[in-house]
């Protein structure tokens, strides 16, 4: 099944969108911020991206240029009327289609079907649907990290603990992801704040203990378990026995 990022700050339309798609079957992942779908891009393999241009933090041109030309996934650029030199830029940036807003759902709907078509992701690169789970290698190669009954899959952005769904914020997500790639080893205050703020974070640096609070409230006391152990004036860490 095909996974689609939709890349789009107004939610009303993003969120219609979404729907209409996931009615059509496919998966689904959206985000507002220009600076967040690339990480999303980077980091997960999508089958198709729809990509709005007017964005806050990073414009979906700029989006589209970081992503390079050798990036595998299609993106179709949503683009305001009349913008004529954005779709010139974009699909001389390499996005393989362009759509104007307002549009018919239909037509979107046809141009993602072609796209989808025409510009597949290879085999490798796409959904895990058919993945034999229990190889931790190859679960790791998909993006999927499991701790016990807890199960995190990057690409579809999804945290499950013996299967029921654990609703996370973005930055919930990436630390709990940086837990489960780094088990056993006792994480610093520091390294959770780099690699889940970024290193240049300017800020209150008991905002790990925050996000670890947070975690321990949808995680260990909503499911009676313990994950995530202090490791007392060090940091925090979760083992894997
Ligand atoms: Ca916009």
């Amino acid at each position: 099944m095909a996974h689609i990022l939709i890349v789009e700050d107004e939610e009303k339309l993003a969120r219609f969108v979404e729907l209409e798609l996931l009615h059509e079957g496919y998966e689904v992942t959206k985000s507002g911020d220009g600076r967040e779908a690339l990480e999303l891009a980077t980091d997960n393999s999508y089958d198709l991206i729809l990509l709005d241009i007017m964005l806050p933090g990073l414009n979906g041109l700029e989006v589209l240029r970081r992503l390079g030309r050798s990036h595998p996934t299609p993106v179709i650029l949503l683009t305001a009327r009349d913008a004529v030199m954005d779709k010139v830029s974009g699909l001389d940036a390499g996005a393989v289609d362009y759509i104007t807003k307002p549009f018919a759902i239909e037509e979107l709907l046809a141009r993602v079907r072609v796209a989808l078509k025409l510009h597949p992701v290879s085999d490798t690169a796409s959904g895990s649907n058919n993945t034999a789970y229990g190889d931790s290698t190859s679960d790791a190669q998909n993006g999927v990290y499991r701790w016990k009954a807890l199960m995190l899959d990057e690409k579809k952005h999804r945290v499950t603990y013996d299967g029921k769904e654990i609703t996370l914020t973005n930055r919930e997500f990436e630390m709990l992801k940086v837990f489960l790639t780094n088990q056993d080893i006792v994480l610093t205050r520091d390294t959770l704040l780099e690699r889940v703020c970024g290193y240049d974070y300017v800020g209150e640096t008991n905002i790990v203990d925050v996000y670890v609070r947070y975690l321990r409230s949808k995680i260990d006391e909503a499911f009676d378990i313990r994950m995530i152990e202090t490791v007392r004036g060090v940091g925090y860490v979760i083992k894997s026995e």
